[in-house]
């Protein structure tokens, strides 16, 4: 299996870098081929923006999920974008790591999703969910939080994590085709001891082990929907 690791965080030696190197020396151990974009080591540009295109189908109104499909058919694309499409269609397995900031992913990450998941490959028209351009591969959301596991859930003061984690899960990860599998979860990770963090890491090492055996989250497929996707009876 060929994985791609996303990393997006400020700090090398964070705990969340701890848990993108537990994932590659778990896979690598596995056999299966490994590449990682850490986005704040690349220096990553996070921001759309018609800087992404050489030449334009208009330059007199940035239509950017327009260019986008045109743009990758004609090589007009950024090559920073192009480099990454090419990693994300390589991979069986997608995986995002990242702390969660403000109930979301770091604006570094979400810049990433922006700019890569390209209209006219990854989505368009009516291809998306099941029918996705990225159906038939896998994606692992991990995140590490400073929240404690009990203020999730239902009833819990910030409500289910799958909840707070909808845009990246099903807006994103679910729309362009992935078989999404529930997310990994390091909580409360500041304020615990370092035995505890290593708990984390043992933890993610045993899911990884057996990722196979996951069963992903569930999410519309079109054939539940008419042709103008109202809901079929
Ligand atoms: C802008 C912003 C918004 C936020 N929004 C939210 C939010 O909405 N909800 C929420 O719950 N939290 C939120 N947080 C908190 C944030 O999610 C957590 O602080 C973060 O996830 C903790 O993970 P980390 O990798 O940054 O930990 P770090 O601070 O990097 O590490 C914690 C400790 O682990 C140690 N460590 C590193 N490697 C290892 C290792 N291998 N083994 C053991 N220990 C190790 C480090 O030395 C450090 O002492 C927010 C934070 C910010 C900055």
């Amino acid at each position: 299996m060929n994985v791609l690791i996303v990393h997006a965080h400020p700090e090398p030696q964070s705990f969340t870098a701890a848990l993108r190197d537990q994932a590659v020396a778990t896979f690598r151990a596995q056999g299966h081929a490994v590449k990682v974009s850490d986005l704040y080591a690349m220096g990553w540009n996070p921001v759309a923006s018609a800087d992404d295109f050489a030449t334009r189908e208009n330059p007199e109104y940035l239509v950017y999920a327009l260019e986008q499909r045109l743009g990758v058919k004609s090589g007009a694309i950024a090559a920073d974008i192009q480099q990454e499409l090419d990693k994300l269609l390589w991979a069986d397995l997608l995986v995002l790591n990242f702390p969660v900031f403000w109930f979301s992913a770091p604006a570094m990450l979400k810049g990433w999703i922006d700019r890569v998941l390209v209209s006219g490959v990854c989505y368009g028209g009516k291809r998306f969910y099941d029918q996705g351009g990225l159906a038939g591969k896998k994606a692992l959301v991990t995140v590490t939080l400073g929240g404690r596991e009990h203020m999730f859930g239902e009833g819990a003061i910030h409500g289910p994590l799958e909840d707070m984690l909808r845009p990246i899960l099903r807006g994103t990860l679910a729309y362009v085709g992935f078989d999404v599998l529930p997310p990994f979860v390091a909580w409360h990770v500041p304020y615990i001891s370092d035995e505890a963090r290593q708990g984390f890491l043992q933890q993610y090492q045993q899911r990884l082990e057996q990722l196979a055996d996951d069963q992903p989250l569930v999410f519309p497929r079109l054939a539940q929907f008419d042709e103008a996707l109202y809901p079929l009876a």
